[in-house]
Parts: C-alpha cells; structure tokens; sequence
C-alpha cells in the first residue's frame, strides 16, 4: 500500500502540476494545440491507410490482378484526403494572412450562382441531385463583395448540399431583400438534415455529425469553417435552419450594391 500510496501522491503532483501549465497557457495557445494535434490526426489517418496498402502490396499482393487495382483504388482514396485537408488548410492560412483585407467589387450574384452550379453539376448528376434556382429571375442582381471568396462560399455550401442532400432531390439557392441594405443567399436542401445538439458546433474546424461519413464523402472537415470565417469577413451574417431528416438551410447575408 505504502507504494501504491506513494504513486497516487506522485499522480496528483503531477495532475496538480498539469493543471497549473494548462490555466497559466492563454486561451489562444490552447487553441492553437487543440488544432495542431487535430491537423495532425486528420493527416496521420489517411496517411496510415495509404501506408498499409502501399506495404501490403510490396509484400506480394502487386502480383494479384484483382487486390493489386483495389488496394491501389484504396490507396487513392486515402491520398484525395490528404490532398482535401492540405487544400482546405491552404486556404485558412491564406485567409488568416491576409486578415479582413477583402477585394470588393460590384457583380450580379446570380451569374456567380449559375457559374457554381455549372462546376458542380456533374457532382450533382452521380447523386442523381438537381441544381436550381428557387426562381426565375429577371433582372441581375448586384452585390459588393469580394468575388472569388464569395465563390468558396457558394460552393462550399452548394458541395456539402450534394454531399449531405436526399439522392433523387433538389439543391434550391435564393437571393432575397433581407433589409433596407442587404440580400440573403440560401442554399437549401432536402437531405438528412441536422440535429439541434450540432448546429452551434458546426461551424468550428474539424467538427463532424458523423466522422465517417463525411470521410467517406472526401471532406476535409474545413468546409464551414472556411465558409464562417469568410462571411464574417465581409461584417455580414452565416445563419442555418435544419429540420432533422428533413433538410437545412445554410444562408448568409451581402450588401446590396447601389
Ligand atoms: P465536411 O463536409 O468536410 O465534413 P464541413 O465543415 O463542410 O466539413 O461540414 C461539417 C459537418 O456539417 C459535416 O461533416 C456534416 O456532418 C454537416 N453538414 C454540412 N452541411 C450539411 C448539410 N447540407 N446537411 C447536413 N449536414 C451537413
């Protein structure tokens, strides 16, 4: 006992002493360790699969036809991943770097729509998903942002709606007055829609309703987060209505330009 009494007392020093260097660290440090280890999970994963199946087939199972093309498609897999977290990663630094400073300019939102929709349709296609417009619209509809982070966020928001959408459903996006000064976008789907318990988490890097899934769909875990911190660049609002196995509606706020 007097061993077993020694180690506690040595145990508790050392989670005394553990606390101690966790409160004197800022928040922002804890931050930064929290996404640290996260990215390097996020990477360790797929690269380990990579790793197991490149091994596996240099021990001898290359000789096989059949194994060699699936454990190859395998290997693919895990390496679109890496290259979707490195991408996604890529773009926050950029985002980070570059702070609030934004290239604004005037354009018609719906032309940046249907440019989105022209990119995606093929992805949409396989899931047997339509892209529309939740109307006709008549006359262009002009906006003041910067372009092509405007771009990121139409199709973030537009691939997670192919992503998580009904197959055989519709991806609607919408421009509307929202006040005096400004528009709103949504995207909305039919899909399976998100539980009130996740919505405030959504937005934060890395965070996934369901790890595998979102894996398996190629997602780097980025997406919203991306989507988050550009809109709120801009001073303009992200806002998400979700009915669970109903659909969401991811929609955010623009100045109107006139
Ligand atoms: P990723 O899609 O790469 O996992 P995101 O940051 O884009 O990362 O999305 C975070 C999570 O939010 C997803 O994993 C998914 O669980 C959920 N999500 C995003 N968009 C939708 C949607 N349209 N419908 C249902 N769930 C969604």
């Amino acid at each position: 006992t007097t061993d077993i009494d020694k180690l506690s007392k040595s145990m508790q020093k050392f989670v005394e002493g553990k606390r101690l260097e966790i409160k004197s660290l800022t928040e922002r440090d804890s931050f930064r360790r929290d996404f640290l280890g996260n990215v390097a999970h996020e990477l360790k994963t797929p690269l380990f699969t990579v790793q197991g199946y490149i091994l596996t087939l240099l021990e001898g199972a290359v000789n096989d036809k059949e194994i060699r093309m699936k454990y190859l498609n395998r290997a693919n897999k895990g390496v679109e991943r890496l290259v979707a977290v490195i991408k996604d990663l890529d773009m926050i630094a950029k985002l980070e770097n570059e702070g609030t400073n934004l290239d604004i300019e005037v354009f018609n939102i719906l032309e940046l729509i249907q440019n989105v929709f022209d990119l995606f349709e093929m992805k949409a296609k396989k899931r047997n998903i339509s892209l529309k417009f939740d109307k006709v619209y008549e006359f262009p509809v002009f906006v003041k942002g910067d372009i092509e982070k405007i771009e990121q966020v139409l199709i973030n928001l537009v691939v997670n709606s192919i992503k998580y959408g009904n197959p055989n459903g519709t991806t609607y996006v919408g421009v509307e007055s929202y006040s005096d000064k400004k528009f709103i976008i949504k995207v909305t789907d039919n899909g399976e829609g998100i539980k009130k318990e996740h919505i405030s988490r959504l937005f934060e890097r890395f965070y996934r309703v369901d790890q595998s899934r979102s894996r398996e769909q190629g997602g780097s875990g980025l997406g919203l987060s991306i989507v988050k911190h550009i809109v709120e660049a801009h001073n303009e609002n992200i806002l998400l209505k979700s009915t669970f196995g109903k659909g969401s509606e991811f929609s955010f706020t623009l100045e109107k330009a006139s």
